[in-house]
């Protein structure tokens, strides 16, 4: 069976900031306002997530590492309405079972913190040994409201893995890529990162300040100064020709009644903005990460009727669409993400970006 998990959660986890994604996600779930994050050796020795969030409960840590263990979907019918980035309860036992994986919490009805160690999706002894143990009780220990989770030694038992990752600096990279991207979507929340061992910030963002300027932040002056703003709040009609392969009355009906709504807002460079270097769209659906190639690769063409040859356009666009409209099928850790419509979608927002380049004097 811890076979069976391990190359599971390889599947799952196949680089650091996978494993990063995930916390970061379950540090913003938790009301976090502070998130500050510590790296040794590209992640693979050390990932350190520390937030100020709504912190576990002690009685919840026995089970944090368990597979499905979430405290995000009650009943079946929430899974249609996800509201938060997480709701499988697979993630911290996945990164359980291929790390060694410590967590210190504190919620702010408790006078303690608790540290507890994890192995194999089981809470152990300090040194992560499985013990088969019942009795093992987190230790109480001082502490700040919040919750620190410390991944070490990433992919120890699984060889293959470590030596499929890249350099320690390409790995790092990927880890600030991510966390940029959260720091320019998720701005009610600071993030910091460190190397481990060295004083200086990589990356700093203060909560609450405005897109430009973490834009700025995380990216530099020249993108910052030029993007244009982009908003638009649609309707979806509905198509009928796209679903009639559909042979159920009912869930037909329910598609054409959910489709409703599509919120977008981001920012998005002008036509004047030389810049040689492509920088990957940052696109969050209901404020989780996700790639989508079909609509990167649409707007992209949208831009050639603009840019001089050999430039390309920086966005971050966040869609918010009816959590129904999305497969849900996707696994959650995937990046690429699908949605019903997808076409009409595209086609609102490229619209949208052609009319906003157009209507600006180049
Ligand atoms: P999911 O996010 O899908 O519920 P995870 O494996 O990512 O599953 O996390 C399991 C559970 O651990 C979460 O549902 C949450 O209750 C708790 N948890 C994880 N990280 C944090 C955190 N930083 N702050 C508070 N609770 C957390
Ligand atoms: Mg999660």
């Amino acid at each position: 069976e811890s076979v069976i998990n391990k190359i599971a959660a390889g599947e799952i986890i196949i680089q650091p900031a996978n494993a990063l994604k995930e916390m970061l996600e379950n540090s913003i779930d938790a009301k976090s306002t502070m998130i500050e994050i510590l790296v040794k050796d590209g992640g693979m020795k050390l990932l350190q997530i520390t937030d100020n969030g709504h912190g576990i409960n002690k009685v919840d840590l026995g089970l944090l590492c368990e597979r499905f263990a979430t405290s995000k979907i009650s009943k079946f019918e929430d899974l249609e309405n996800i509201a938060t980035y997480g709701f499988r309860g697979e993630a911290l036992a996945s990164i359980s079972h291929i790390s060694r994986l410590s967590v210190v919490t504190k919620t702010s009805e408790s006078p303690l913190a608790y540290k507890a160690y994890y192995v194999n999706g089981k809470m152990c002894n300090a040194n992560f040994k499985e013990s088969g143990d019942s009795s093992i009780e987190p230790k109480p220990i001082a502490g700040k409201d919040g919750t620190q989770i410390v991944v070490e030694d990433l992919f120890y038992n699984i060889p293959s893995r470590l030596k499929a990752l890249k350099s320690k600096s390409d790995e790092f990279g990927k880890i600030l890529d991510v966390i940029g991207r959260y720091a320019i979507h998720t701005g009610h929340v600071g993030f910091s990162c460190k190397k481990y061992g060295e004083s200086l910030q990589v990356l700093s963002t203060r909560p609450g300040v405005p897109i430009r300027e973490r834009i700025r932040t995380v990216y530099g002056t020249s993108i910052a100064s030029e993007l244009l703003d982009i908003e638009l709040d649609g309707s979806l009609a509905y198509n009928k020709d796209k679903h009639n392969g559909n042979e159920n009355e009912n869930e037909n009906e329910s598609i054409c009644h959910t489709l409703g709504l599509i919120k977008v807002s981001g920012v998005i460079t002008n036509a004047n903005y030389n810049n040689k270097k492509r920088v990957q769209p940052i696109f969050f659906i209901n404020h989780r990460l996700v790639s989508c190639d079909p609509l990167k690769r649409a707007i992209n063409s949208v831009y050639q009727f603009f840019l001089p040859k050999g430039n390309y356009p920086f966005m971050y666009l966040s869609l918010e669409i009816d959590p129904k409209n999305l497969d849900v099928n996707i696994h959650p850790t995937k990046r690429e993400v699908r949605f019903l419509n997808e076409d009409e979608i595209i086609e609102l927002i490229v619209d949208k970006v052609h009319s906003i380049l157009s209507s600006v004097d180049t």
